[in-house]
């Protein structure tokens, strides 16, 4: 047991959640700090994903610390792609053999249960705090409480402050690049019919593929999907060309005939909703001293393998399983660690890329469509 060891984990998300209970199960004291609210008071959407594909990767690591049951009873399971072509048609593509399939989680579920569960077990969170700076030679860390900054030290500090992690920027030198895509997303949503009855298929996910760009939707438990446009911010079409209610409009109809239809508040979800960039974070030096980076502060992967958080829940079992391995040795832990996982977070990152020209476009070829052909309502 490690009871003497204070360990703070900077961002409170799915990773920094997941992490606090793997290492409160190693007995450390653990405060977690997050800059916003408590997302189980208040539902925070700052124009990140609605909702994620959980499989099994992180379902492990999940299993592992003993919540999936109350995940479970919060997924649901997408067989498959189904491909809405430009044609009208519509074909699932399934993801693997019979019984095979991705889940489908509100974000805000899945992470309100591991903070549930990380709190269970003792470990204290503290809201509403923003990190704004973290020393690297005394392992301490300064947030701001109403006027005051308070400095505090710890014996760990793990940082899973996500894509734009200012930890990681304060950590390296020229040691990282951070590249945007051409492309960006924008969410949109499709609400339950009657009595949370599902538009469309319930248990896939849905595509559009249209070469330069497309619309997806996962399905949510109450009967609603929450759709993401993938669209580049240059060229034609684009954002940029997406200028007035009328060009949006037009857009949908021409593009995604079917999936206008079951959007009631596309121009209110459109001009309401940002459109966010997609980056891919390449991050040489994961620790230094007793800080360390996990989850996307590590390596930011785009969306389209659908394994960014799943690889950062495989952060902190393989994290916790060195610990156990090499007598709670930090020191020693920290450089097997980014040895371990760099090699497997950069081959993501390329086939998430490579999975993006899959999606929007060769998804849609004939050869893909051969399995269940259904004609579009
Ligand atoms: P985050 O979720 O970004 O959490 C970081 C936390 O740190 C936040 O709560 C933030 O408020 C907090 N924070 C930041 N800075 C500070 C600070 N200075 N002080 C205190 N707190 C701070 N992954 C999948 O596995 N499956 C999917 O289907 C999937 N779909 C996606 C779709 C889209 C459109 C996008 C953009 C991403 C998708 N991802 C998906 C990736 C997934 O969202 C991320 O990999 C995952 O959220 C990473 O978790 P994290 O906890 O590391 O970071």
């Amino acid at each position: 047991m490690n009871t003497n060891k204070h360990v703070a984990i900077i961002g409170g998300g799915p990773v920094g959640s997941l992490a606090a209970i793997y290492l409160k199960r190693r007995g450390y004291q653990i405060s977690v700090f997050e800059r916003r609210p408590d997302i189980r008071q208040q539902v925070i959407n700052q124009g990140r994903s609605i909702n994620l594909a959980l499989s099994n990767r992180g379902l492990k690591a999940l299993a592992e610390v003993g919540v999936i049951d109350k995940v479970k009873q919060r997924t649901t399971p997408m067989h498959g792609r189904m491909v809405h072509s430009s044609n009208g048609n519509v074909a699932i593509q399934p993801y693997g053999k019979e019984g095979q399939f991705i889940n489908s989680i509100s974000r805000n579920d899945l992470n309100s249960i591991l903070i549930d569960k990380a709190e269970e077990m003792g470990t204290l969170f503290y809201f509403d705090k923003r990190v704004q700076h973290v020393d690297i030679e005394s392992t301490s860390l300064t947030y701001k409480l109403d006027v005051d900054s308070i400095t505090k030290s710890f014996d760990v500090i793990i940082c899973a402050d996500g894509a734009f992690s200012s930890v990681r920027s304060s950590m390296q030198s020229e040691d990282y690049a951070l590249e945007y895509l051409d492309h960006g997303y924008k969410e949109l949503h499709i609400p339950a019919g009657p009595k949370g009855t599902f538009k469309l298929e319930k248990n896939a996910l849905h595509i559009w593929p249209r070469k330069s760009f497309m619309l997806i939707a996962l399905p949510n438990p109450d009967g609603s999907f929450t759709c993401t446009l993938f669209l580049s911010f240059k060229g034609n079409p684009s954002f940029a060309t997406l200028k007035s209610d009328e060009d949006v409009i037009d857009f949908f109809k021409k593009e995604f005939p079917d999936a206008f239809y079951f959007i009631p508040d596309l121009l209110e979800d459109y001009n309401s909703n940002p459109t966010s960039p997609l980056i891919t974070t390449k991050c040489n030096v994961w620790s230094r001293n007793n800080i360390l980076l996990i989850g996307d502060a590590a390596h930011t992967i785009l969306p389209f393998y659908g394994q960014g958080m799943n690889a950062g829940f495989e952060d902190c079992r393989i994290l916790s399983q060195l610990l156990d391995q090499n007598n709670d040795d930090w020191n020693q832990v920290f450089a097997l660690f980014q040895d371990l996982r760099k090699p497997d977070t950069d081959a993501i990152a390329q086939l998430s890329l490579d999975n993006f020209i899959e999606m929007r476009d060769h998804v849609a070829d004939k050869k893909f469509l051969l399995q269940k052909k259904i004609e579009a309502k």
